[in-house]
Formats: C-alpha cells, sequence, structure tokens
C-alpha cells in the first residue's frame, strides 16, 4: 500500500513544479525616496504592461468625505482614487499593494479605468529597481482650506516637479473655464448669426 501511496504523488509533485515556474513578481513594496512606501519595479516591465489593479471598499463620494473629514489629513496620504461622479475606491479598506504607488511629476505608469474598474500600467518601459508613480491629479477647490492643500506637496525630484499633488486647476476653475468656453462659443454663433444677417 505504501507504494500506491508514493505513486500519486508524482501528480503533485509536477504541480509544485508549474508553481514554482511561474512569472515572478513584478514589483515590490519597500520605503520610497519620494514618501512613506513604494512599489518598485522587481523585473524589467515593458510598456503597456498591466501592472495591478487598484483595489479597495467602493463608496460614495459622500461616504468618502466622511469618512476622512472625520480623521482629518494626518500625512496627505488617503487612499482614495476617484472612478466616476458616483463611485470613489477606498484602499484603506480592503485595499492592495496599489495604494502605496507615489505620486510622480513625470510618471512611468498610467492609470486605465475600464468597466469602473482601475488598473495602472506601463507608460514607458521601466528598469528593474525603479519607483512606480502616476500623476494623481487630485482634484480640489479654491475655497479649500491652503493648510490642508499644503499637506499635497510632492517631493517625487523629477525635473519637471510642480511641488504638488494637486490638479493645477481647481475643480471650480475648470467650472469657471467650461462657463466661459460655453459662453464664447454662444456669442461666437450669436456673431456668425449676425454676419450672415
Ligand atoms: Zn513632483
Amino acid at each position: 500500500m505504501k507504494h500506491a501511496k508514493q505513486k500519486s504523488r508524482p501528480a503533485h509533485h509536477a504541480h509544485m513544479r508549474r508553481a514554482a515556474r511561474s512569472e515572478p513578481p513584478l514589483y515590490t513594496v519597500r520605503r520610497s525616496r519620494i514618501h512613506g512606501s513604494g512599489v518598485h519595479a522587481a523585473r524589467r516591465i515593458p510598456k503597456g504592461t498591466r501592472i495591478v489593479e487598484y483595489l479597495g471598499e467602493r463608496i460614495s463620494h459622500a461616504a468618502a468625505d466622511a469618512r476622512y473629514e472625520e480623521k482629518g489629513q494626518d500625512d496627505g496620504h488617503t487612499f482614495l482614487f476617484v472612478v466616476s461622479s458616483k463611485v470613489v475606491i477606498d484602499a484603506g479598506v480592503d485595499g492592495n499593494e496599489a495604494r502605496f504607488i507615489n505620486h510622480s511629476c513625470d510618471p512611468n505608469c498610467e492609470t486605465v479605468i475600464e468597466g469602473g474598474r482601475v488598473f495602472i500600467e506601463a507608460l514607458r518601459d521601466i528598469e528593474p529597481g525603479e519607483e512606480l508613480g502616476y500623476e494623481y491629479g487630485l482634484t480640489w477647490e479654491s475655497t479649500d482650506d491652503p493648510d490642508e492643500l499644503a499637506n499635497y506637496a510632492c517631493r517625487c525630484g523629477a525635473a519637471s516637479c510642480r511641488g504638488t499633488m494637486l490638479d493645477p486647476v481647481p475643480l471650480d476653475g475648470k467650472r469657471r473655464q467650461q462657463a466661459q468656453r460655453r459662453a464664447a462659443k454662444k456669442k461666437t454663433a450669436a456673431a456668425r448669426k449676425n454676419a450672415r444677417r
């Protein structure tokens, strides 16, 4: 009977060998030169590679606001990712390693939203040891507390560093720009109408 038992073993070993042969991980999490922990390439990552999905609890904007207004911005590092006007992913709850990817003003990664899911992809070839980063473009309002906005200072070290992880234009500024563009369009349309008369 002992022999029979051994006979069943090779199948198990074959399976183990397959597991051992699987691809080594693309990235590791370790201390970052930019901020706290960072995600670094463990091997060469070719341009266009889908590196990791940004996971976490899916909540509404209202729920996210309530959750983090209470806590305050301790170190300017929340794990919220805005997916749409309805959904925010809070990687502080059930999040994966993607939450440790820092902002960069000269990013080697980009985020791709597909069917409500968020993926981080390589924007260019990435060499082993390089820290992964993408443009956070955090939204803000000109009425936000300047002290709070200062929490989002960027120290990515890129030559093109803007000094902030915030979107260059505040949300209310964008709305103003959009309104101005709409008004300008109307004006041009009216001018054309007048010119035809
Ligand atoms: Zn920067």
